[in-house]
């Protein structure tokens, strides 16, 4: 009998497997953090024992959930700025105590995001860290996912250009160097670690020159990372790239070598037919953050237009200034809700789909499928057990539906990252909660004063 690091047995495993089995009575053998075996927990049982064995009797696995675009940051300014469009919000309640932000701070609002990202089902979380001239900022993003387990993707930000008229943002904060010299860093320093990876986010089309496009794609290829760009989220996208560049946004990513890049677009709630095409052309990865684009008042991506078009979708939270938390219960929940009302079509964007652009879709759109995204043997042991013996989701007819419709952060029970158990039975290991969110609310005041942002 081979001795191994984990076993969960007796569950019902929702795989999305290519043929998005469900198997039940079954069980997961775990080898440091790869699933090794699965199989129905009796003949499990006789083939392993485990280091740590968690019964999960009746209760559903799903593959942890892929968060594809979020600012950890804005744990700290949660709730500042509503009702404000985008420029207004970007110039009063996000530049401005942003650039106030140390390192603690920094810390403590990518613990506090990334503990409810793992309470609400998320293993991976894509943070798009905006452009700060700090770089021990990004280090203690990536500190943050060290210390809980969970897999993060840090997108150091860029800008090196602040010409838009009617926008006042913070002068050219680092040099080019600085910058391309910081992702190499980065990239060296995490590359021996497994869950956590580099990427690049140079800013959004009016806070970037033509130049600084061409070389954010050609470090991309040269470290097989990806771009991740705010993409055409309002109309100020294409309406500043054609005054300036002469050329829309999308045509203008096409001749910077953006498009031919590894490349994760955010929000494209402007898309049109056209563009759509474009980004199936190149293979073009989007990202659809449902509650900040209702938030911020704009009008929604035609995801199932991108998804006849043959385009990977992914799903996401965005930051907690624009959403205004980190619950990726409410994220599956209201996804499909607004394609839904935008379709007038109750049959667009069915739960299963929305489970996928989760986890398997999730898992494409930041290019990772080979390791993420399903319950595998071979792949990487990301996933939570879903009780759903509470008053929300009980009776249970179609776990599927359930998880989508029902559920919330109460019915996730147990989350397991790399093979490594980060909560269990709601309980977040190796964090004294109470003493931190006592913290954050000392933190965060003090740096809204620095800012003077009134507190209510
Ligand atoms: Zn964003």
């Amino acid at each position: 009998m081979e001795h191994i690091d984990l076993l969960v047995i007796n569950a019902n495993i929702i795989t999305m497997n290519a043929n998005r089995e469900i198997l039940k009575g079954y069980g997961l053998a775990i080898k440091k953090d790869i699933i090794i075996d699965i199989k129905k927990t009796d003949d499990l049982l006789n083939e392993y024992s485990g280091e740590k064995v968690i019964d999960a009797k009746g209760k559903y696995i799903f593959p942890g959930m892929i968060n594809t675009h979020n600012h950890l940051f804005q744990v700290l300014f949660k709730g500042i700025g509503k009702e404000k469009d985008l420029i207004k919000w970007l110039e009063e309640a996000i530049q401005k105590p942003y650039f106030n932000i140390s390192e603690e701070d920094i810390y403590l609002a990518a613990t506090v995001g990334c503990i409810e990202n793992i309470k609400s089902g998320v293993t991976t979380v894509v943070d798009y860290q905006y452009a700060n001239g700090k770089p021990k900022l990004n280090d203690a993003v990536c500190q943050a996912f060290l210390d809980l387990g969970i897999r993060g993707i840090l997108a150091r930000g860029y800008t090196d250009s602040t010409d838009f008229p009617k926008y006042s943002g913070k002068e050219i904060v680092e040099t080019e160097e600085d910058f391309f010299n910081d992702v190499k860093r980065l990239h060296k320093k995490y590359m021996n670690i497994p869950t956590i990876d580099i990427a690049l986010a140079p800013g959004i089309i009016w806070v970037m020159s033509e130049d600084g496009f061409r070389k954010c794609a050609k470090l991309a290829n040269e470290l097989d990372t990806f771009n991740t760009i705010h993409t055409l989220e309002t109309e100020e996208d294409n309406a500043y790239s054609l005054e300036k560049h002469g050329v829309s946004t999308i045509d203008f990513y096409e001749k910077t070598g953006i498009l031919k890049s590894k490349f994760l677009a955010v929000h494209c709630a402007q898309i049109n037919e056209k563009e759509i095409k474009k980004l199936k052309k190149y293979d073009v990865r989007v990202s659809y953050n449902a509650i900040s684009n209702m938030l911020i008042g704009y009008k929604t991506l035609p995801v199932q237009d991108l998804l006849d078009e043959g385009i990977v979708v992914g799903i996401a939270t965005d930051g907690a200034a624009s959403n205004d938390n980190q619950n990726m219960m409410e994220v599956l929940k209201i996804s499909p809700l607004w394609q839904k009302a935008f379709y007038r079509d109750p049959a667009v964007i069915p739960a299963l789909k929305v489970v996928e652009m989760a986890t398997i879709d999730g898992a494409d759109a930041i290019y990772k499928k080979e390791q993420l995204g399903s319950l595998e043997i071979g792949k990487k042991a990301d996933f939570f057990i879903f009780n759903h013996r509470k008053c929300n989701t009980a009776p249970l007819y179609d776990p599927i539906v359930r998880l989508v419709y029902s559920a919330d952060e109460n019915n996730v029970e147990t989350t397991v990252i790399a093979g490594k158990v980060v909560m269990e039975n709601g309980k977040i290991i190796g964090i004294d909660e109470d003493a931190l969110y006592e913290k954050i609310q000392s933190t965060a005041e003090e740096l809204w004063k620095r800012s003077n942002i009134e507190i209510v």
